[in-house]
Parts: C-alpha cells; structure tokens; sequence
C-alpha cells in the first residue's frame, strides 16, 4: 500500500453504516477505492465490501448482537487491516440536518456537535446516528480530523419565501422553516450537469431524487431555488414509508380523533405511511412494479400522481423548465416509473425517447423534445470527499 492521500466517508443510518474509502489521484481528484456497509443492524447484521471496480472484497456475517457502536468497531478494523500502511487524512460525515446556521460543510468540534444536537427533534431518525458515528469515529481515530457535510446546506440560498413557513413570528424564530434535504445528492448533480448536459445546466432544471426518501429540487443556475422536503423530511412527494405532503389537520384527527400517541404518529408518519402504507406490501418499488395486486398498482398510481403534481409545482417556482434529472435508486433503475412520470408531465413539453430510458441512457428524451429529460447516477460520498479533502487543506471542492 502506498502512503497516498486517503479520504473516508461515512452515512451512519439507524439500521446501515455504509462507507466509502478516496485515494487523491495524481491529478488531485478523489477515485473510489473501496466502499462497504454493515446492513442489517439490529435485526441480522452483515458487512460487506466492494472495491472501486465494484468487485466484492469482503463479506461476512455479524454476530446478531451487533448494534451501532459494534458496527463502528468492524468497519474501522477493517479499514485498519487494509489501509494500516495508507495516510487516512480525514473522514468526511453525512449529517442531515445543520439547521439554518450551517450553510456549508464545517469541521467537527465539540462546539458544532453540540449544536447539531440540538437539531436531533427536527430529525429524530437520522441525526442520533449521525452524530453518534463522529463520537465513536473520534474515539477510536482521535488524531483523524472529521469533517461533516449536511444534506441541508445546498438549500440555503433559497429565496426567503421559498424557506418561510407561514406560521407567526415566535413560532418562526424557534427554527420553523422549510431546510430541504437530499442537498448533497443535489449538489453533485449541480455539479455533473456542465459535463454531462452542458445546454441545461445553467437553464431552470427539476432534479428528481427517487429512493427511498424522495424529493424534487429546482435549480436555477445549479442553486437550489426549492426543494418539496421542507422543515423535516416528511414533506413533498410519496415515499417509501413516509406519506409526503398531507393536510395537517390529519395530524390533529391523529391525536384528537382517533386519539393515537406522539410515538404512535411519529412511527406512523415514518414507518408506515407512503408506498408500504398505500399497498400494504412493501415500500420496495421492485416488489411493487412486480405485483399484481391492486393495492401495490394504487401506490405506484400516487407516487406517479403525486410526483408530476409537484413538478408542476416546482415548474412554476422556476418560471418555466429546460430539464428535469432523475437520480437515486427508482430514478436511475426503474425506467416504467421514469416514462411514467415523463408522461403525465408531456404538457411542459417532455417527450421521451422509449429505448434510450428502457437503457437508462444519460439522456432519455428525444431530440425533438422541447425540455429534456435525463438520468444521472447520483453520488453523494464523492461530493463528501472533495468537501472534506477541501476543508483539510488538500484539493478544491
Ligand atoms: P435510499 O434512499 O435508502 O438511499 P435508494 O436510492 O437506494 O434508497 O433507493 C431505494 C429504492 O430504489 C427502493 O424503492 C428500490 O426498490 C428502488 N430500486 C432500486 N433498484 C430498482 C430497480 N431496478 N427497479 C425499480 N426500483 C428499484
């Protein structure tokens, strides 16, 4: 192993720890050397590991008691035993929430944690296991600096009325707003479009994050002008297991009505809402485009509905539309979703180009279309490690 430059990025979830390993190529950008995940936490826990050509170069079971911290300790042993001659010079983190003070990636301190640990209630899910990897990554790797890049920050230029929740002053001043998310998978796509739909790029663009969480981001210019999650990642478009936008007095009936619990409704809202709630099947859209029951057609039938609503929408914030971007697990895989959705929006003048989507092509609409449509494989952990590799001092971002 030689003593290059390496980056380590990780997204800590509630039930998956993945990481990705960068070596600073002689050119100064950052090449994927290896990424893995421990899946299954709590429940049946595996590790995993490909390397940057995507060829397997580990794989094992865990034992069934292995829960966050032990998750850590695997990964970093790993990466001890594979890397012990590499100069790990920094790991970059993916945080969810940095409220409205952190607009741009920042080095961890006790400072900053405790900051972003008062924003754990704006994003119980996620952030807890967020900050929780930076504690236990500083005390095994104590001499490793730690950088954290927030899936908020890239919303933050937005336009004041694009960010304001129309609640009264005090209530506003507490930090209710609209943050959006998925920024950075947002950003990395701000940051593609020059390259690969360099006519777009500075145009008014829809870019559609489809996995699990979903979103919509309107860029203008490559800056982030809206974005349909807003003040926690419940809001927009029909999820996995999240319902997306509902009137909120059904929040109310919730507790007034049928008079459920805050535990009970937050695991509602969270777990058992959108795509799983609506077929009763699975928030899987493979399980989903594979069944033929009712139940799984009428979910897939709303996510369609709901996302063309919102582009519509988000149109209309940009003041009419040049492109739209499909990204993340349903974006780039599902092309019956994609031409679905690229039909129900051919009034803004989309027409797609059938082979070109059924092969997940860059661009999917034809050429005669007057706004283009295009799927551009997102990647989050590289925009971490040219953030992280900037902050520390070792190329540009
Ligand atoms: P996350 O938000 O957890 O990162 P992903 O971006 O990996 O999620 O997206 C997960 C979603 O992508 C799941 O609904 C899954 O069914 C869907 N998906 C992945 N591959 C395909 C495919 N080939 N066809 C349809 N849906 C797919």
């Amino acid at each position: 192993m030689s003593t290059d430059d390496y980056i380590v990025v990780v997204n800590a979830g509630s039930s998956s720890l993945k990481f990705s390993v960068y070596r600073k190529a002689d050119t100064g950008s950052w090449t994927l050397d290896a990424h893995g995940q421990v899946e299954g936490i709590g429940t049946t826990p595996s590790f995993s590991a490909t390397n940057g050509a995507g060829e397997p170069i580990g794989d094992d079971a865990l034992d069934r008691g292995t829960d966050a911290r032990a998750a850590l300790d695997v990964v970093v042993d790993w990466l001890r035993d594979r890397y012990h001659h590499a100069n790990v010079c920094g790991v970059g983190h993916r945080v969810v929430h940095g409220g409205a003070h952190y607009s741009a990636p920042t080095i961890v301190s006790p400072e900053v944690l405790q900051n972003l640990r008062a924003l754990i209630p704006l994003a119980p899910l996620h952030q807890p296991y967020n900050l929780s990897a930076i504690e236990a990554v500083a005390e095994r790797l104590p001499r490793v600096p730690q950088v954290i890049c927030f899936d908020t920050s890239f919303h933050r230029g937005q336009p004041l009325v694009a960010q304001l929740i129309p609640l009264p002053r005090e209530i506003r001043d507490a930090g209710v707003q609209r943050y959006g998310f998925h920024g950075l998978s947002y950003e990395y796509i701000a940051w593609a479009l020059p390259t690969i739909a360099p006519d777009i790029a500075g145009g008014r663009v829809i870019a559609a994050h489809l996995g699990n969480g979903t979103s919509l981001c309107a860029l203008k210019s490559g800056k982030s002008v809206d974005c349909t999650l807003g003040f926690t990642a419940l809001d927009g478009l029909c999820m996995g297991t999240r319902p997306g936008a509902l009137d909120p007095g059904v929040v109310l009936y919730l507790f007034q009505g049928i008079g459920l619990s805050v535990t009970e409704v937050e695991t509602l809202l969270y777990k058992r809402a959108g795509l799983l709630g609506i077929s009763g099947i699975s928030n899987d859209m493979r399980t989903l485009l594979a069944s033929s029951e009712p139940a799984a057609q009428l979910a897939i039938d709303y996510f369609v509905y709901r996302a063309a609503k919102e582009i519509g929408a988000m149109s209309a914030a940009l003041g009419g539309l040049d492109g739209l971007v499909f990204t993340a697990g349903i974006g780039e895989n599902a092309p019956e979703i994609r031409k679905r959705i690229c039909a129900a929006s051919a009034w803004l003048g989309i027409e797609l180009d059938e082979d070109a989507n059924a092969q997940n092509a860059p661009r999917i609409s034809s050429l005669t279309s007057a706004v283009s449509a295009w799927v551009i494989p997102t990647n989050e952990e590289l925009m971490i490690a040219r953030h992280t590799g900037a902050l520390l001092g070792l190329g540009s971002a």
